[in-house]
């Protein structure tokens, strides 16, 4: 299995396209179309299939979308202690109350899960779910992990994204990861050793230090070359832009482009608490670091850059101005993550901790799914999202797909309307 269709593979393809327009196939004239597409932020899927979604919506009804993505929060504890990390918050209350069924899923509830998530999509047009496992805290202490994912890939058709720092993956997750997964994404807290060391805070006397993430990578790509799955596993890293990565992001590129790592996305850091921090900027040497590897990043082996648009500020602000709001929420239907077995809007913390916002818990019943998409929370997430939120965490999901369905929904015959990729 090496994913090559005639010399390219289904890697490169995802990885490689510059835009995507909606046309119309009987005039060949492009009513829709944007650049901003994110390749790494869909993969193995890509915004395409987002696209067919929403004309399926407005062809069908809303009832008809797919969930295409899904991620699942299963493990809300860690071995790190990040500064700035999200999920202390709403992993505490998720242990700490009774909103959450299961805050580590049983193996045998999580099947039922995944069928049924599988089964829903599947009749509306998408026959491989993108599943994201990230764990509330580090996924890799999942003890069915590696049961988990052979029952979603083999049993469900869904294509594994699995993000972690990596510290706790046994030999048999590596093996079983590098067969299986559509993309491994290390984060990394800090990209050299004195930044990993403090940013990942971590209190145990086996600390996990930047070499060992390093050396990690290293495995991970020769597994992936046993396997042959070099044409269709992207492998990446990510990391936050902070004080101590100045200077380092060259060397962090060569380093992992001689491994064979095709992505690399620096974020800025995410706040609930923005306002508090809008004044802190950048540093100089950041961004001119960042800019300049953003023209030269391919000569270091890496086939996906992502850096912010705007890098000024350091931390993300995800604010969502009144004149700038969907008028629905698409990211909570196409999707909606999975916090335990609850079935949530988004990662949004007020929204995790509010059950309102919750479509449901699932337990994996054939049919629950239409239920749960259509009941009385659906309904209340329907009417107050996003009219009643502040903040944003799928804004550019919900931007793309709120003026497609604008522009779809006023064509005379949209079964004209086909989606192309351009290179
Ligand atoms: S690795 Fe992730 S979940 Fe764990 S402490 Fe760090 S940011 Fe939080
Ligand atoms: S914050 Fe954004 S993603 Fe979350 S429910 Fe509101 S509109 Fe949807």
């Amino acid at each position: 299995m090496n994913g090559q269709i005639n010399n390219v593979s289904e890697k490169e393809r995802l990885l490689s396209p510059k835009r995507i327009i909606a046309a119309d196939v009987t005039t060949g004239k492009t009513v829709w179309l944007t650049d901003k597409i994110f390749p790494q932020h869909f993969y193995p899927l890509s915004i395409k299939e987002y696209c067919e979604a929403i004309k399926r919506g407005v062809k069908e009804g809303f009832s008809r979308i797919p969930i295409l993505s899904v991620s699942s929060k299963d493990f809300p504890y860690c071995d790190f202690n990040c500064i700035d990390c999200l999920a202390c918050p709403s992993r505490e209350w998720a242990i700490s109350n009774s909103y959450i069924k299961y805050p580590v899923i049983p193996i045998d509830t999580y099947k039922k899960v995944l069928s049924e998530i599988s089964r829903y999509s599947r009749i509306r047009g998408c026959d491989s779910v993108r599943f994201e496992l990230c764990g509330e805290g580090n996924p890799d202490l999942y003890r069915d992990r590696v049961e988990m994912i052979k029952y979603a890939t083999q049993e469900c058709g869904m294509k594994i994204v699995y993000v972690s720092t990596g510290s706790q993956m046994s030999e048999e997750l590596i093996e079983c990861l590098a067969q299986y997964a559509f993309c491994i994404r290390i984060s990394f807290p800090g990209i050299n050793s004195a930044a990993y060391d403090f940013y990942s805070h971590q209190n145990s006397s086996h600390t996990f230090e930047y070499e060992d993430a390093i050396n990690l990578i290293g495995k991970l790509c020769k597994k992936r070359e046993e396997f042959r799955r070099s044409g269709e596993l992207l492998i990446g890293t990510r990391t936050c832009i902070r004080p101590l990565n100045d200077g380092s992001y060259t060397n962090f590129i060569r380093t992992i482009g001689e491994f064979g790592v095709d992505a690399f996305q620096a974020v800025k850091v995410l706040t609930p608490e923005y306002g508090k921090h809008q004044c802190e900027n950048m540093s100089r040497k950041a961004i001119s670091e960042l800019l300049a590897l953003k023209e030269c990043y391919r000569e270091f082996g890496i086939s996906s850059f992502q850096i912010p648009n705007d890098l000024t500020k350091i931390y993300n602000d995800r604010s969502l101005r009144e004149d700038s709001k969907p008028t629905r929420c698409w990211s909570s239907l196409v999707s909606p993550p999975l916090y335990g077995t609850n079935l949530i809007c988004c990662v949004l913390w007020d929204r995790i901790t509010n059950p309102l916002y919750h479509y449901g818990i699932m337990e994996g019943r054939n049919g629950e799914l239409e239920e749960l998409m259509n009941g009385t929370n659906a309904q209340f997430i329907k009417e107050n999202c996003p009219k009643n939120c502040r903040d944003c965490c799928a804004y550019n999901d919900n931007k793309f797909m709120e003026s497609l369905w604008r522009v779809l929904r006023t064509q005379e015959n949209i079964d004209n309307i086909e989606f192309f990729f351009e290179y």
